[in-house]
């Protein structure tokens, strides 16, 4: 019998309203959902690259239809601002549109074998894909993992965060039904249901975003099984703001970087190295910033702060700020618990804060931007590299010399030189370290959502022949 406890209560962070309930998936449900997608492997994994293709289009169409009514849920479940809960569906219908071009045409090579041989490197699907995501970005994240299993015939089982149920379920299920029954199956619940789900001999691939602690979980659950895991997790990313730089500018900058989202922004400035000859005057720039992001109900603007997912990451957050106001950091704004309902935390600036403080060494996943002063660009350079996460990095700087330098050296997988945020279409790459393994999006995800079979085909001698 389930009782009542198990099930898991969504509040919106913006008021503390429970906004839905969901029974979370146990070993039978689990099994059911895989034993579909195994079931429906058969069938999909024949069917022509391009009617794939044709149904996940059709797929992204419906997701721009219904994208405003998405993009509301999300800020009810997570208290992402509408704009930039709305951007973040109509990226997921693009990647889904991408994929789709991109599937039909994902291809292997032929080689030069001899005059009466074939012989070709041919891509296939693997199988059964457990796509399993986090909250922060959650239809994006999504869309990307589910569109490139698709295209290249595999079947899904999709597991959405916990903390936005109701979104993960209503953009699957609408993605679903354009396709043949069992390809894409969401399963509810937590980290419970997401380790049965990684544990599974039925599944083929783990593609997982989120936490460290939960990709570490995971790798150790696919290791039993043989399933490839995938795994896009958390960052501890630093921005450098380098001598010579206008100081309002970079302030600006690292605003955007830490504050987007609430900073919850897997790619969010998490660490500020700032030269000594710019820092006054940089602290001041940034303090005044930091009080143009505020709260607004579903605001569209820019530097519109939500509130935190709940509570609980409140805690987090701010157990952060806390560890380092008693260790001696100073706090320009911010750093403080406000009264009152939901879970807002301030936007905040921290300066005096060191190496060894956990705001400088784990991912905080909040508003604020801890700021070290140093005095000189390589020592920055050298404090930004000791660090065992390897997501992405930012460099403000005008002196060319430092940036080739910095982007050379620098262990992660982007590296944005003065711009916060941005990139051109087609990029992808693979985190380092704690951060993960493997290409979460891009084309190059085609690549690892397939495997590939060496074939040789020689005539059969004739009877006569003999
Ligand atoms: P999380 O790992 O707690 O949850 C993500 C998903 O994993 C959820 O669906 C959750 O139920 C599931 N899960 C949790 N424990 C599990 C287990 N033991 N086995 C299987 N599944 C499990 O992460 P979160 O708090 O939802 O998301 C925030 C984190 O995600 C941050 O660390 C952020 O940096 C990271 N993130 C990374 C990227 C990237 O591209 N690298 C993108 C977005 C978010």
């Amino acid at each position: 019998m389930t009782t009542a406890a198990a099930d898991i209560e969504i509040r919106d962070p913006a008021t503390d309203e429970v906004v839905g309930r969901v029974r979370p998936a146990g070993p039978e449900q689990v099994d059911d959902a895989v034993g579909r997608a195994v079931a429906a492997g058969r069938e999909w994994a024949r069917t022509a690259p391009a009617d794939r293709a044709g149904m996940v289009r059709a797929a992204a169409a419906a997701v721009r239809e219904v994208a405003e009514e998405l993009a509301r849920l999300n800020e009810t479940e997570t208290g992402r601002p509408f704009g930039d809960g709305l951007g973040g569906v109509l990226a997921a219908a693009g990647t889904l549109e991408q994929y789709a071009e991109l599937g039909p045409l994902h291809r292997g090579r032929s080689l030069q074998g001899n005059w009466s041989a074939t012989d070709l490197m041919v891509p296939g699907p693997r199988g059964v894909v457990a796509v399993i995501t986090p909250w922060n970005d959650p239809v994006a994240v999504a869309g990307g993992l589910i569109g490139a299993a698709l295209v290249t015939g595999n079947t899904v089982v999709h597991k959405p965060s916990e903390r936005c149920p109701h979104l993960g379920r209503r953009f699957a299920d609408l993605v679903a039904s354009f396709l043949p029954d069992g390809v894409l199956t969401v399963v509810d619940g937590a980290g419970p249901t997401g380790a049965l789900l990684s544990a599974h001999a039925g599944i083929d691939v783990v593609a997982h975003v989120g936490s460290i602690a939960a990709g570490r979980a995971i790798a150790e659950a696919a290791a039993g099984t043989g399933a490839k895991v995938l795994l896009e997790n958390g960052g501890n990313d630093p921005l450098i703001v380098d001598a010579g730089v206008d100081p309002e500018w970079a302030a600006g900058q690292v605003a955007l970087g830490s504050y987007a989202n609430g900073g919850q922004v897997c790619v969010s400035v998490e660490r500020v190295y700032c030269h000594a000859a710019v820092a006054e005057e940089f602290l001041a720039a940034l303090a005044e910033e930091a009080t143009r992001w505020v709260y607004r109900p579903s605001a569209e603007g820019e530097k519109a702060l939500g509130p935190l997912v709940d509570r609980r990451q409140r805690e987090h957050v701010h157990s952060h700020v806390a560890e380092a106001l008693r260790a001696g950091a100073v706090a320009h704004v911010g750093g403080a618990i406000p009264a009152g309902a939901g879970a807002f935390y301030p936007a905040t600036v921290l300066s005096g804060c060191t190496p060894e403080m956990r705001i400088l060494r784990e991912e905080t996943f909040g508003p604020v931007a801890p700021v070290r002063v140093v005095d000189s660009f390589e020592q920055a350079l050298a404090e930004a590299i000791d660090d065992p996460h390897g997501l992405a990095a930012t460099v403000l700087t005008p002196d060319m010399a430092h940036a080739q330098e910095a982007w050379r050296a620098l262990p992660v997988g982007t590296v944005k030189v003065n711009a916060a945020f941005g990139g051109a279409p087609g990029g992808a790459a693979q985190p380092r370290g704690l951060s993960g393994t493997g290409f979460g999006y891009g084309p190059e995800l085609l690549d690892e959502m397939t495997t590939t079979k060496v074939v040789h085909i020689e005539p059969c001698p004739t009877l006569h022949g003999r």
